[in-house]
């Protein structure tokens, strides 16, 4: 049995209860086979495989918090930290009832290779907790981020292991997850990332996986004698992805039609209105049906659905596994040119398949969503010399990582004899770096 079999046989018996795990681990162990293949009896001697795929370490906690009428409650914690070989452990901590170990470990795997795509020096995990922070006050969520960092402060550190937002961790809580570190450990370092501006945040941080998102669906454009003046895009998610993804679409000329939110989806044939969705999501925390009361010739519908709206353009910026199998048949069908992936893996493989044989350009997240977690290791510079840039210097330095992600794809795509296969550009191109550094550094 080839050596990448072996370890994927291994890994489905090992954590067959762990589902999107092995899907983010077969995704890039099969995609990652030409380059195996050359080294193979290094790699195997090594034990690289095997390695790459079982996290350094992963912490589980339990976070007790009192409600706002004196009822406790207990939610669990997790932090994984999967692989240092390149810097710090780096990643966001995820706040949704869906999370579990499967979960943390598929997004602390992803986080490995789309960290090593930034070009910079930062490892990769994630966290997060079962924890729901909609409906609830900002006094729960504080006391539940409190009780969060009282365990979690023990294992992070701005050379260490450096959190930041992902779904349902925001501003807000980022301000209270630091907040309670500096309480506890009485030193004032970059420990997080996505910080508020007022104490050691970046300038465009917020913007950034949008916005890295767009220029990397310009470049792909581009590269392809195109543009996106004029185009309509579909988009999921109305969260910080989604928001700023619009933005840089719709400043970049093209259309954006639609978005949603775990409820249900709208689409706006006159273009989304942003501002509108800001206030909605932003400030008033609510639900994306408020914006059809506004402009009552868009329609809402509940439930999923916006990838049966035609489009040049689909960008998933929601979650894991929300472009399936016949969704990607009707992008086809409406004869849709590329998909870039926002959220982290929202395509799922039979989907993805679909879309590439069905022509369509696709663009991992692990490389298309990397503008964020760049532009925190931007912010970890930035606070490690105590200075801050100005939103332009941030941006520019973004757009040029992300143009050199898509150059890094594309050429590794090309140098394995797959022109335009960016799954297998990304994942060999995220992968050479670590493994360069585990074989470097010995068997730790
Ligand atoms: N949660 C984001 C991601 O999936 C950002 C992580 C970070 O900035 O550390 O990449």
């Amino acid at each position: 049995m080839k050596y990448i079999e072996r370890v994927l046989a291994e890994l489905n018996k090992k954590y067959a209860d762990q589902p999107e795990f092995l899907q983010a681990a077969r995704e890039v162990l099969d995609s990652i086979a030409p380059a195996v293949e050359k080294n193979e009896a290094v790699y195997e001697r090594n034990a690289i495989l095997e390695r790459i795929v079982e996290p350094d370490r992963q912490i589980q906690f339990k976070i007790p918090w009192v409600d706002d009428n004196g009822n406790a409650h207990v939610n669990i914690g997790y932090r994984v930290q999967f692989n240092n070989s390149i810097g710090p452990y780096k990643g966001g901590i995820r706040l949704h009832p869906s999370v579990n170990p499967s979960i943390m470990k598929f997004l602390g795997f992803e986080q490995v290779f789309k960290n090593s795509l930034t070009g910079l020096p930062i490892g990769g995990a994630k966290g997060g907790s079962d924890f729901d922070p909609k409906g609830k006050s900002d006094r729960e969520v504080m006391a539940f981020c409190q009780s969060f960092m009282t365990e979690l402060y023990k294992y992070i550190g701005a050379d260490v292991d450096v959190p930041a937002g992902d779904i349902g961790t925001g501003a807000r809580e980022i301000g209270y997850f630091y907040g309670q570190f500096k309480r506890i450990r009485g030193v004032y370092e970059g420990v997080f990332t996505g910080k508020g501006l007022s104490y050691g945040g970046s300038l465009a941080r917020k913007e950034a996986t949008g916005y890295g998102l767009l220029y990397m669906t310009d470049e792909l454009m581009k590269d392809h004698g195109d543009t996106l003046e004029g185009k309509t895009v579909v988009i999921s998610g109305a969260g910080n992805v989604a928001i700023y993804a619009a933005e840089k679409a719709t400043q970049l000329g093209a259309k954006v039609v639609t978005l949603s939110d775990s409820t249900g989806w709208v689409y706006d044939k006159n273009g989304i209105d942003l501002a509108l969705v800001k206030d909605i999501k932003e400030v008033r925390r609510a639900r994306i049906s408020e914006y059809v009361k506004v402009h009552t010739d868009a329609v809402y519908t509940e439930g999923k659905g916006v990838w049966s709206v035609p489009c040049d353009i689909a960008l998933p910026c929601a979650t894991q596994n929300e472009l399936l199998e016949d969704d990607a048949k009707m992008l086809v069908a409406n004869g849709c040119k590329a998909v870039c992936e926002g959220a982290n893996m929202p395509t799922s493989l039979e989907a993805t398949k679909i879309l590439m044989e069905g022509g369509v350009m696709f663009v991992p997240g692990k490389a298309a969503n990397a503008g964020g977690v760049a532009t925190s290791a931007l912010e970890m510079s930035q606070n490690s010399e105590r200075l801050s840039w100005s939103f332009e210097e941030v941006d520019e330095k973004l757009h040029g990582i992300m143009k050199n992600i898509y150059k890094n794809i594309s050429t590794t795509a090309k140098k394995y004899g797959v022109e335009g296969n960016y799954v297998v550009g990304a994942n060999i191109a995220g992968f050479e770096k670590v493994v360069d550094a585990m074989l470097a550094h010995g068997i730790c």
